[in-house]
């Protein structure tokens, strides 16, 4: 069986409940073959989440919902919460959830604590004291917006990428996130991350325990960032940050990148939790 083969059936299966003999379990599936990162209309997805399902099935992964928790979801009490996550155990997704570090988070973390696993992203900024959301970078990198004029608060580079290390600090001081997100998607610096702030990000993450993304839709980090990461002992997981039917499960930079650096496979981030079906 390939090690697609064995994740779709790892995604797929249902079981009937009582009656039946108790079947095998199925492989876990090859840890190249998880998509952790996908959005579903719990937020800014296109999809619901047995959408998500099917799309992950038909591509031979084992998927996650990661949707916003904050800004961009509609996840507003604990009852939405328990929603969220019934939609994910029936549909053989994982429970993830995406936060926005630097946005003051509301939820108790026993809401969150019953997630698989917590993706950490920065979607703005905090500079003097105003919140600086990226949707507009974002927009331009999507091709869906011809130009991009940061705003004058991003102007010093330097200020700018230690605000946002600190971000990502905070972030992982305040909430038990697994992954970082799309860690390199920041306006002004996406194309020439300073190695220094490289090795100082790829640091705090393995002092911390933490995985880098991957991510499908961005294309980020860069290869020079990831051999780095590799050589300082990261771990590593993949999102395709899928918010549509073209778009979720699309892992083909994650590999393309796994491949051309020999990513091991023990250097993949796995969800502890199982998968509920
Ligand atoms: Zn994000
Ligand atoms: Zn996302």
């Amino acid at each position: 069986m390939t090690a697609a083969a064995a994740a779709a059936a790892g995604a797929g299966e249902t079981r009937a409940e009582g009656g039946a003999p108790p079947k095998e379990k199925p492989p876990e599936p090859s840890p190249f073959a998880y998509d952790l990162h996908n959005h579903s209309t719990f937020s800014d997805g296109q999809l619901a989440p047995d959408g998500v399902a099917a799309v992950g099935k038909a591509k031979g992964l084992a998927v996650g919902l990661a949707d916003h928790a904050l800004l961009h979801g509609q996840l507003r009490s604990a009852a939405d919460f328990a929603i969220y996550y019934a939609a994910a155990d029936r549909n053989g997704l994982f429970r993830g959830l995406e936060i926005d570090l630097g946005v003051p988070l509301t939820w108790p973390l026993r809401v969150l604590e019953q997630a698989d696993y917590l993706i950490g992203s920065l979607h703005g900024l905090e500079l003097d004291g105003r919140y600086h959301p990226f949707i507009e970078y974002f927009n331009h990198r999507l091709g869906l917006q011809d130009r991009y004029e940061p705003p004058a608060a991003f102007a010093d580079r330097v200020r700018f990428l230690d605000a946002a290390l600190a971000a990502f600090k905070k972030g992982l001081d305040d909430w038990p996130i697994a992954i970082l997100g799309h860690c390199t998607l920041l306006p002004v610096v996406e194309r020439e991350v300073p190695p220094d702030w490289a090795e100082a990000f790829i640091k705090l993450a393995v002092d911390r325990g933490v995985a880098i993304e991957i991510s499908g839709l961005w294309r980020v980090p860069r290869e020079d960032f990831l051999q780095r990461a590799l050589e300082l002992g990261a771990t590593f997981s993949f999102g395709s940050d899928g918010h549509t039917r073209g778009t979720v499960g699309e892992i083909d930079y994650c590999r393309e990148m796994a491949e051309k650096l020999g990513l091991p496979a023990g250097r993949m981030y796995v969800p502890k939790g199982k998968r509920r079906r």
